[in-house]
């Protein structure tokens, strides 16, 4: 039975954990060839690797170089190249997060977390388009934040990098738009994934709260619905974008933040 993606390489930059790995589930099972990026335990991932491609009928392959590099984003794009022939559909989602007062931010925090949440996108977009302009198709996705449209403080560097790729994507999409290729930002709220979980013990420190405060007052207290958004409905957008249905809809930042920006 055909699926919507055969044929298609959809490549999702730190897809080892959360939303990317929902991600890479999602288009595995419309049928495209994946490439998955990040860190983790050798063993897990291979593990992952060999069920997308149970899940697909394509192929997968693990591609897991450090995407604050530029040669190594330059090597994975290659990988990808020379397995698939090219990129169809990028997802950056690649992302980290150090929560801190600006003036006590460290320096090399804020150096890695511009250099992953934002340069990355960069680079792998400038790489990926030839490719798309030529095959006159193309999906070009970020995981960007409802912190691409509104900031919270204590989160300088990731709010700035949030911003920066809602900008460098509508510059995409019109670059783009006569080419078949699309560009848009994902924007989410609170999604339950590592990153999250792992900001609780220094917003604690730095608001001076209790794990349950956090929870509750920091992190649920914008999102109106109270309840935290889940990877698979951030990887349900993605597919919508990759469908026929959204070949029109290019340089929208699309929130699914419990209504967090409404207000
Ligand atoms: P996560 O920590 O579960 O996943 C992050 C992924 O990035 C992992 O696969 C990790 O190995 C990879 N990664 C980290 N450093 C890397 C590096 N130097 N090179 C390559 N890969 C690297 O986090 P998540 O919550 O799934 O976040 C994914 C994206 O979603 C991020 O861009 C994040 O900013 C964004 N986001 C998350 C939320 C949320 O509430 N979880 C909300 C809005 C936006």
């Amino acid at each position: 039975m055909s699926k919507s993606l055969n044929g298609k390489t959809a490549l999702i930059t730190g897809s080892t954990s959360g939303i990317g790995l929902a991600y890479a589930k999602a288009l595995a099972g419309e049928g495209a060839n994946i490439v998955i990026n990040g860190f983790g335990d050798k063993d897990a991932i291979e593990k992952e690797r060999v069920g997308l491609e149970a899940l697909s009928g394509a192929r997968a392959l693990y591609s897991g170089h450090d995407l604050t590099k530029v040669d190594q984003i330059e090597a994975m794009m290659k990988e990808a190249a020379d397995m698939f022939g090219g990129v169809d559909i990028l997802i950056n989602n690649a992302g980290m997060q150090h929560v801190a007062p600006v003036e006590e931010f460290p320096i090399d925090k804020w150096d890695l977390i511009i250099a992953l949440n934002l340069n990355a996108a960069f680079h792998t977009t400038r790489l990926a388009i030839p490719y798309m302009k030529d095959k006159k198709w193309g999906r070009i996705i970020q995981t960007a934040s409802a912190h691409s449209l509104v900031a919270s403080p204590f989160k300088a560097a990731y709010v700035t990098a949030k911003h920066g790729l809602a900008g460098f994507t509508k510059t995409v999409a019109l670059e783009v738009a006569t080419f078949g290729v699309t560009a848009n930002c994902i924007s989410p709220g609170y999604v339950w994934t590592p990153l999250v979980e792992n900001q609780i013990p220094d917003t604690m420190k730095a608001r001076g709260l209790t794990r349950e405060q956090v929870m509750n007052d920091v992190l649920l207290a914008g999102q109106p619905t109270k309840q935290f958004v889940t990877a698979e409905q951030v990887a349900a957008t993605a597919l919508y974008l990759c469908s026929d249905a959204a070949a029109q809809v290019t340089g929208a930042n699309l929130s699914i933040d419990g209504g967090w920006t409404a207000q």
